[in-house]
């Protein structure tokens, strides 16, 4: 059995970014890097934008280097997935038959897409998003296809949508909430976005699910709830990932309430040698008192970071606000904080309906008079690092509501 310092489970952002954290601060300690997928490291985010409408291609989402697993001593194991972590014995099993001895370990295995229930789901020409293989399959499906359904309102099937309308495809996407991103975005960002979409041809049908796929051998139609049925030779489901935390269930750490390895505020799991870092991860956020689970970007990489310093020795906590972002068409926007919840919002600047890329406008947000986030887009450079301060602050709506919509108000006065 080979037996490393340190063993990183899950090669997506946040396996990659512990590697990097336990690197800039043990240089010399062995360290082994269980990638379930054939690829090394590589970034998601593009896959629904970028990769979709052709620039395709494993060099252009790579997180490092082919050179630089082997240029900082990182064992870099492809193809393999871990099957059981022992916590009494510090080893890890792969699905090839080796065991990993370990002294800290951490667990980074993010979540698959999930597929929809319903019948027809497995014809071919449907399809999720969470691999470079899904969308290079994707896009070559979309090079030969008439028109695409895409399933789910949300980020990934709303930047998939926008990804195939200009590939020049018709798209229609059908998802339950009332609006485009509802648990985001207030009701005239909703129409504004929805403005947006229809005037690139993407037929938006909000409160809709689909009850089955039908085709021969591939999807030809989706019947709806609504009783209609509509023709697409290509479906995109977006409808959210099931976590992969099968080994920290089995391997008896602390879960949460809704699935997730919960941590203490160094990213250590209830077992004292395991970490856990990224997608899985509910941590005690200090910004807003509560435990918080993120599926974005920046908390993968910032948490992975987090995690690869303290597990070589740093020990400090993870502090950052929660931040992503996303492109829909030519609108780019930023959010921080935690939008799970909010009932009153101030706008700062201007929504422009049809074409946001005009807009300039920071979206404050609210909950119980106490704010909890920013949702921004277009706004001057300088306004990036008040706008996170004021997050940070979270400073009560009546005190600040007035002077926060007023433009001419410097927002460092703030
Ligand atoms: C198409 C797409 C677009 C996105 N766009 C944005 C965006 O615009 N902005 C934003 O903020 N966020 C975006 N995200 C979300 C962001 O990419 C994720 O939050 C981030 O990738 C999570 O990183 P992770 O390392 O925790 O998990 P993952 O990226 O899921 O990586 C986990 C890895 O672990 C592997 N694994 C799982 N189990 C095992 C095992 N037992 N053994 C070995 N390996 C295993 C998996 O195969 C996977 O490679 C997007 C996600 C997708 C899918």
């Amino acid at each position: 059995m080979d037996t490393y310092k340190y063993v990183v489970l899950g090669g997506g952002l946040a396996g990659e970014r512990t590697c990097d954290g336990i690197r800039r601060v043990d240089t010399a300690g062995s360290v082994a890097l269980v990638a379930g997928e054939a690829h090394p490291p590589y970034q998601r985010p593009p896959l629904s934008k970028g990769s979709l409408t052709g620039r395709k291609g494993l060099a252009r989402v790579s997180l490092q280097e082919s050179s630089y697993y082997d240029d900082h001593g990182i064992d870099l194991i492809t193809g393999v997935r871990a099957i059981a972590v022992s916590p009494d014995v510090h080893q890890v099993e792969l699905a090839d038959g080796r065991a990993l001895g370990y002294q800290r370990l951490c667990l980074a295995t993010g979540g698959v897409a999930r597929r929809l229930p319903i019948p027809g789901t497995d014809l071919s020409g449907v399809y999720t998003l969470r691999t470079i293989g899904d969308a290079d399959r994707i896009r070559e499906a979309a090079g030969a296809c008439e028109s695409a359904l895409v399933v789910g309102g949300s980020f990934i099937g709303s930047e998939a949508a926008a990804s195939l309308a200009q590939l020049g495809l018709p798209v229609t996407m059908v998802f339950p909430e009332t609006r485009l991103l509802e648990r985001l975005a207030p009701e005239p960002l909703g129409l504004t976005l929805r403005a947006m979409f229809e005037a690139r041809s993407v037929q938006v049908r909000p409160g809709t699910r689909p009850v089955r796929f039908e085709g021969a051998e591939t999807v030809q139609r989706a019947l709806l709830d609504d009783g209609s049925a509509l023709d697409a030779d290509l479906v995109v489901l977006g409808v959210g990932i099931d976590l992969g935390t099968g080994l920290a269930v089995d391997a008896g750490l602390e879960i949460g309430d809704r699935g997730a390895v919960i941590v203490d505020e160094f990213l250590c799991t209830s077992a004292p040698d395991i970490y856990a870092a990224g997608d899985i991860v509910s941590w005690p956020d200090p910004t807003f008192g509560t435990r918080l689970r993120v599926e974005h970007w920046d908390v993968a990489r910032r948490q992975g970071l987090r995690a690869g310093r303290n597990m070589a020795g740093e020990e400090k906590p993870y502090t950052s606000l929660p931040y992503f972002f996303s492109d829909l068409f030519d609108l780019s926007f930023e959010v921080w904080g935690n939008l799970a919840a909010w009932d009153q919002t101030v706008l700062r600047g201007t929504l422009v309906r049809g074409t946001l890329e005009g807009g300039s406008f920071g979206y404050y947000y609210f909950d119980s008079g106490r704010m909890v986030g920013v949702l921004a887009a277009g706004r001057p450079d300088d306004e990036r690092k008040p706008m996170q301060a004021l997050v940070r602050a979270r400073p009560r709506y009546d005190r600040i509501a007035e002077r926060l919509r007023d433009e001419s108000v410097d927002l460092t006065t703030l």
